[in-house]
């Protein structure tokens, strides 16, 4: 209402001075260069300019509410200290940690990490993402960057003196100069990060910590990584067993616990989950209880809820009978296999259908290895291998479910051959012929197809008996699955595995 009565009044002042004879081309000329800005965004951008950064809901984190990631706290901790030592660096003339560059899997803690410098600091804490810096027109950034420092300043000066600004999604912001198509926004950008970052020095009466986050430390300016700026890189990688466990019990302590939870066994079938995955399956298994109109959590709502973080939620669409036959057949394949080479190693056979995939056997490890020996890597292609060869034994006939183990396989028979355990002796791939290595993977999987189609061709009835129980019950747990298959035939060796064997849907 108020812009459409300022264009009218505007249009009358108008008539009235072209009436008095006066040149209105300069007037008409401006006016739609700014109609021209407004309607592009341009205006609207720089007005934000002087916004404040969105920061955020951060309730105080310290580092006792974080789980695992023990060298990174310590590492951080040990900067942080050295940081706040303000007598010890004067008189030792130390330039003072300027910034502090965690890089790591997306979900396992840099933000929690950043929250509990802050706190243990007792700083100021100011977030954004480097996405937030980026925009279309040349200045923005930067100007948004000065802002950002302006206000820490401001921040730490109402507070205990100090802050810490922490930056996430870094690369955005710090990606290689140069890179990029709007090269000289992005480039200005991070120019004036760099300019900032010197600008922090040790007499300032505000004490600011910048703590960067990034999942693609490659993609970062060398120009960043140069003494003086990000001093300390800490690595937070995603948790080993004992770190899940830990993590576990942050996200769990809120929660009542039936008396035969253990929290432990759930830590060995999450090999490869992260912080936010472990938050995910206590906060499933709380729902999953909860639809169940219970008082508290039991052992099968985190078992299910694992499922369901790594899988995602059912399928609205039922598979047919004879789809879920040759599902059923094709995961106690899967499960079979791994219990005569590993005897004790699964936990779960299930052939209801999730997002990802139409069945699913979860297995147990007992440690996380750095290190793959060539029996443990040729008894994983066996077990990919078996959900096919099962189908084909127990029906008569192969599908596309196996298509999935497939890539996997394949994957695993090129890491043999290009980690030298293969025929080809101790020899990189770089100096075999491609025809060559590709010989030698298909070897391979044609010796481990053999290997299991012998294992299971005198197990067929167990493997009969086994699909009948999955199509009947959906769900097999390890023990019970043990109970039909009889005793393994190898000594007990548990093997780490991120993923379970799935059927995967077709096409
Ligand atoms: P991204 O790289 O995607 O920004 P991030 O590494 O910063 O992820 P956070 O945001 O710190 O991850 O973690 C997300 C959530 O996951 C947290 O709010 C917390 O619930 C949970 N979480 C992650 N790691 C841990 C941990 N080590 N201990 C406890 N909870 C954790």
């Amino acid at each position: 209402m108020i812009k459409e009565i300022a264009a009218g009044g505007a249009l009358a002042v108008m008539i009235y001075l072209g009436l008095n004879g006066l040149n209105l081309m300069p007037f008409l000329f401006l006016g739609g260069l700014l109609y021209l800005l407004a309607q592009s965004g341009a205006l609207r951008s720089l007005r934000r300019e002087n916004r404040p950064l969105p920061q955020g809901a951060f309730g105080r984190v310290e580092f006792g509410h974080i789980g695992g990631q023990e060298p990174a706290k310590r590492e951080l901790m040990e900067s942080l200290d050295f940081a706040t030592n303000r007598g010890g660096i004067r008189r030792l003339g130390i330039r003072p940690i300027k910034g502090i560059l965690l890089t790591g899997p997306p979900g396992t803690g840099k933000t929690l990490l950043a929250k509990a410098a802050a706190a243990h600091t007792n700083s100021a804490f100011l977030a954004a993402s480097g996405s937030e810096f980026i925009e279309v027109y040349a200045g923005v950034g930067a100007q948004r960057v000065r802002q950002l420092f302006a206000d820490a300043r401001e921040a730490a000066r109402r507070g205990g003196g100090s802050a810490v600004i922490f930056i996430d999604e870094l690369e955005v912001l710090g990606g290689r100069r140069g890179q990029h198509t709007s090269h000289l926004e992005y480039d200005q950008t991070l120019n004036q990060l760099l300019v900032a970052m010197d600008g922090l020095a040790s007499d300032d009466d505000q004490r600011l910590l910048l703590i960067g986050a990034t999942n693609r430390f490659d993609l970062l300016d060398p120009a960043l990584l140069r003494p003086g700026r990000f001093d300390r890189i800490v690595r937070v990688d995603l948790p080993d067993r004992e770190g899940r466990l830990a993590i576990l019990r942050i996200h769990t302590a809120n929660k009542p616990l039936g008396p035969q939870v253990s929290l432990q066994r759930i830590a060995g079938q999450t090999f490869g989950f992260s912080g936010a995955h472990l938050e995910s399956v206590a906060n499933e298994a709380a729902i999953l209880a909860l639809r169940q109109g219970l008082e508290s959590l039991e052992q099968k709502h985190l078992e299910e809820a694992v499922e369901k973080v790594i899988l995602g939620e059912k399928l609205p669409r039922a598979p047919s009978r004879d789809e879920l036959e040759r599902i059923a057949v094709h995961e106690a394949g899967h499960a079979i296999v791994s219990e005569m080479l590993n005897p004790g190693s699964v936990t779960a056979v299930t052939v209801s259908s999730r997002g990802a995939a139409l069945g699913y056997v979860r297995q147990e490890e007992e440690a996380d290895p750095y290190l793959y020996p060539l029996a443990y890597l040729e008894d994983r292609v066996a077990v990919l291998m078996a959900g096919a060869v099962a189908e084909e034994i127990a029906l008569g006939s192969r599908s596309t479910a196996a298509s999935d183990d497939l890539q996997r396989a394949a994957q695993i028979a090129r890491t043999i051959v290009g980690s030298g355990l293969s025929g080809l002796g101790v020899i990189s791939e770089d100096v075999i012929p491609p025809t060559e290595a590709q010989g030698e993977a298909r070897q391979i999987l044609k010796a481990q197809e053999s290997r299991v189609r012998a294992l299971l061709r005198g197990r067929r009835a167990i493997l009969v008996r086994t699909c009948q129980v999955l199509v009947d019950r959906e769900r097999l747990s390890g023990d019970e699955l043990r109970r039909l298959v009889g005793p393994g035939r190898r000594a007990r060796r548990r093997v780490p595995r991120r993923m379970g064997e799935g059927t995967a849907p077709a096409g």
